[in-house]
């Protein structure tokens, strides 16, 4: 079946039209500067194309993918009845979604009562949704939610040790995120492995400009290191991760100049590899700051790993055992030199990595040698794909 799997920001669109049976990806594209001045990035039957376009709300960018996926000169399909669903990727779904939902008005509200957890992410799902809904209104829709895969997390994992009331009141747990992607990868490495995810110990690293890691047991995430919001678990290109909540406190009373506001930004936006290491936040620019012997930057890589090999480690013990490590995402699937890092401490595991096979990039890949009692595997991530064959079986 097609499925256009759409995945709207507050002022963007990423989209992309693929086979849910084979992955076949048949167009896939970008809009952005919505309710600006609008562009947008389309490859399809031909090289890519870029151009502007009036896009004063999401509806109009629906409209031009639609106008482009069925075009003459660019177009994939001959028209919008050969789209079987759209996948819609959710990012917050709270305890009402432990599964993708088809879009019903019920639904919605739904999505709705969780916009005070994602108050940046849940909003912009809504308009693409409601956009969605206006062009092409006779195809069903599902939400696909990057919280839904963690919600098999026992109390103990996911609750905090706040007064209940804040739980029970104002919703106060942990969440945890990418979960399509832990998803995705934990099927793929049991497919690659021919062993059932029932019995397998997964830790899932989801390594990019935001991280996390999760504790996957037979196949049901257990824990993970993002919490109630996504600036929690290992440190990130721009985000802290873990700190001591009273942290917070301290600074404000502390600089005159610092508002809850501008404490906020600078832990999501100015902190993490970036804010240590006063480089940048991606990995390559790091790497070659380190390589020119830059000390913060490799101090910023060198926490990066460490808190990375923690959370293995601490998951190993939740899990009362560990079968396989993945590594996916930007960092994840590229950076040979973090793999390393990682896992050089963790030969007590039973983890030897062969250096050749780590050398690769890009591809579904055994980094450890035969022997190694713990297999690590890279895994290319596809939330796309695992949105679009989400949205065929709820269909
Ligand atoms: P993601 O959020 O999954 O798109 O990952 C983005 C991050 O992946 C970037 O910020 C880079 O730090 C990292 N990345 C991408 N390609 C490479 C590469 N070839 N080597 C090292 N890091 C990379």
């Amino acid at each position: 079946m097609l499925i256009l799997v759409i995945n709207a920001g507050s002022s963007s669109l990423k989209f992309q039209l693929l086979d849910s049976e084979n992955g076949d990806v048949k167009a896939k594209g970008l809009c952005e500067r919505i309710g600006i001045d609008g562009s947008m990035t389309y490859q399809g039957s031909g090289d890519k194309v870029r151009s502007q376009k009036d896009m004063p709300t999401h509806r109009e960018a629906i409209k031009y993918v639609l106008e482009e996926l069925t075009s003459e000169k660019h177009g994939v399909i001959a028209s919008m009845s050969e789209i079987g669903a759209v996948g819609h990727r959710v990012v917050h779904g709270g305890e009402q979604f432990a599964q993708s939902a088809l879009i019903t008005p019920e639904v919605k509200d739904a999505i709705r009562d969780c916009i005070p957890l994602a108050p940046l992410h849940n909003p912009a799902n809504i308009m693409g949704i409601e956009a969605c809904e206006e062009v092409m209104s006779n195809t069903p829709m599902v939400a696909v939610f990057d919280t839904a895969f963690h919600q098999t997390m026992p109390a103990r994992a996911y609750m905090y040790a706040l007064p209940y009331e804040y739980y029970k009141d104002y919703a106060v747990r942990r969440y945890g995120f990418h979960g399509t992607s832990h998803r995705f990868v934990s099927l793929e490495a049991a497919k690659f492995l021919g062993k059932p995810v029932e019995e397998l110990k997964i830790v899932s690293c989801h390594l990019g400009n935001g991280s996390s890691i999760t504790a996957i047991d037979g196949g049901k995430s257990i824990d993970t290191s993002m919490g109630m919001t996504p600036l929690a678990g290992v440190p990130m290109g721009t985000r802290c991760g873990d700190i001591d909540p009273a942290i917070i406190k301290y600074l404000l009373e502390t600089d005159p100049e610092l508002t809850i506001r501008k404490l906020d930004h600078v832990m999501n936006k100015q902190s993490g590899v970036l804010g240590v290491s006063g480089v940048s936040s991606d990995f390559r620019d790091l790497t070659e700051a380190y390589e020119q012997g830059n000390k913060r930057a490799e101090l910023a890589l060198d926490m990066f790993s460490y808190n990375v090999r923690k959370y293995i480690g601490a998951y190993a013990t939740a899990m009362a055992g560990i079968d396989v490590i993945i590594f996916t995402a930007g960092v994840g699937e590229n950076d040979s030199k973090v793999r390393h890092h990682v896992c050089k401490g963790l030969g007590y595991l039973g983890i030897t990595i062969d250096p050749e096979q780590n050398s690769k990039r890009g591809e579904l890949v055994e980094i450890t040698t035969p022997d190694s009692k713990v297999k690590v595997l890279v895994v290319p991530t596809n939330e796309e794909l695992m949105i679009a064959k989400e949205a065929a079986m709820v269909l």
